[in-house]
């Protein structure tokens, strides 16, 4: 059932989204070990290259009958990939936040909210790491470190907006606030392309940021990410290998986050930069996290994460999310498939679970959505005969575990995980490098909202 401003906001978006789409949604200057390209993308491009993902391959569903009903609430689920203010990021081409209720269901769609609070307290999904994305200095006269603090400040001002919604920036918030019933989101940063100092961290730090992914998709001042990725998303490859591992920033940024008390978030990282990092973490204690991926033994690219990799996250305290991004988990081979698998569906997701459960055990995994990451979800059909389309959806994939095997225990017990992880990572913390960090404030000059 929709809500009335549901159905408002859903008849009133594709009057906005054809006006929309040919306004460009920038020009981007991406660089590549020296190299930099630039490229005006508009809105429509972006849509018509999704859709034509969207519309291949079209296998017909598996027959009704065969599919577990949806699962009931979660005791307390955890999203450790979600990103729920996404129109602070990309205005001109995400459409909708959280709380409207207007969720993607069709190629048009695909770039509407995908998040809302009903849905996911109807999953049980009520611990986030809420994820902000500014990894491109995409507004003129805002640096990329601007573009972080402004996005945590509209996170917050996003939480206040949606009171179901409270922004907790340690453990004991959480508890609070899922004792009160709502739904507690620990602010992360997804990319360290804005940290060209240890300052700029404690600016982070200071406006909010609980975690803290250290590369995205290439290598940046902190260390290099896992090969292959822009790739896959915008064809051919053009990445550097260097940096590989951790830079000498790289490492002091990490030792700061244990000082922090900011959890390091491995995704992204090359295989070099994750064991440097968690070198580093396990001398101290601290347990790490990888909050999306997939598994690299069902689906090869070093983006997944390797089975050693994720069981030392494991043995850690850490906790890895896996990712309903179709293209890091397709392709799964027949011995790791579910009875009646169907690629490219929900199942593909399951299998993944299946053998990072096997490796790390299942009281180590949570989801790690992405969605509203513009990233294609699993198709209708299989375990999910809706797909996996928006957080409504999430039910199907967690009545799919189930059946399969994957314990409702260790789905249950998911936050309990996640908040165990954010107590040893705080009490690792050092109060002073807080206080110090807490005092610091960002040139507020040119905070400003740019037009786009
Ligand atoms: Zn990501």
């Amino acid at each position: 059932m929709q809500s009335e401003s549901a159905k408002v906001n859903a008849g009133r978006t594709p009057r906005r989204a054809r006006a929309l789409a040919k306004a460009p949604l920038g020009a981007w200057e991406l660089t590549f070990g020296g190299h930099s390209t630039r490229a005006v993308v508009t809105t429509a491009q972006v849509r018509h290259s999704l859709a034509a993902f969207l519309l291949a391959g079209c296998l017909p569903a598996r027959p009704i009958g065969t599919v577990p009903p949806p699962s009931p609430a979660l005791k307390l689920g955890v999203d450790s990939h979600l990103h729920l203010s996404m129109s602070a990021a990309a205005k001109p081409i995400f459409l909708g936040e959280p709380g409207r209720g207007a969720l993607a269901s069709s190629p048009d769609q695909l770039l509407l909210n995908q998040v809302d609070a009903p849905s996911l307290e109807a999953a049980g999904v009520r611990l986030i790491l809420g994820a902000l994305w500014p990894p491109f200095a995409i507004r003129p006269a805002r640096s990329t470190t601007q573009e972080a603090l402004h996005q945590l400040e509209e996170l917050a001002l996003f939480a206040k907006r949606h009171p179901r919604f409270g922004i907790a920036r340690d453990a004991a918030r959480a508890r609070q606030l899922l004792a009160r019933g709502r739904i507690a989101v620990l602010p992360a940063i997804e990319g360290g392309e804005g940290i060209g100092s240890l300052e700029d961290l404690d600016l982070y730090y200071a406006a909010g940021a609980r975690a803290l992914t250290l590369v995205h998709f290439t290598g940046n001042r902190l260390g290099g990410a896992a090969h292959g990725q822009l790739g896959r998303v915008f064809g051919g490859s053009t990445e550097a290998r260097t940096p590989e591992g951790l830079t000498p920033l790289g490492r002091e940024v990490v030792r700061r986050m244990i000082k922090l008390g900011v959890v390091i978030d491995l995704a992204h990282a090359s295989d070099r930069a994750s064991l440097d990092a968690l070198s580093i973490a396990e001398a101290e204690g601290v347990p790490v996290i990888n909050s999306h991926t997939g598994a690299r033994a069902l689906t090869p690219m070093e983006r997944n994460i390797s089975d050693e990799l994720a069981a030392r996250i494991a043995h850690g305290g850490g906790v890895v999310g896996v990712t309903l991004f179709r293209s890091f988990v397709a392709g799964v081979p027949e011995g790791a498939r579910i009875p009646g698998h169907q690629p490219d569906t929900c199942d593909d997701v399951v299998a993944h679970w299946l053998h990072l459960a096997r490796v790390a055990g299942a009281e180590s995994l949570v989801l790690g959505s992405d969605l509203n990451g513009f990233v294609l979800r699993p198709r209708e059909g299989g375990s999910c005969p809706r797909g996996v389309r928006s957080s409504e959806d999430l039910p199907e994939l967690f009545a799919a575990l189930e059946a399969n095997g994957f314990p409702r225990s260790a789905l249950d017990a998911m936050g309990e995980r996640l908040l165990l992880v954010l107590e040893a990572v705080e009490a690792r913390a050092d109060p002073s490098v807080q206080a110090a960090a807490s005092s610091r404030k960002p040139t507020r000059v040119d905070l400003f909202d740019v037009p786009i």
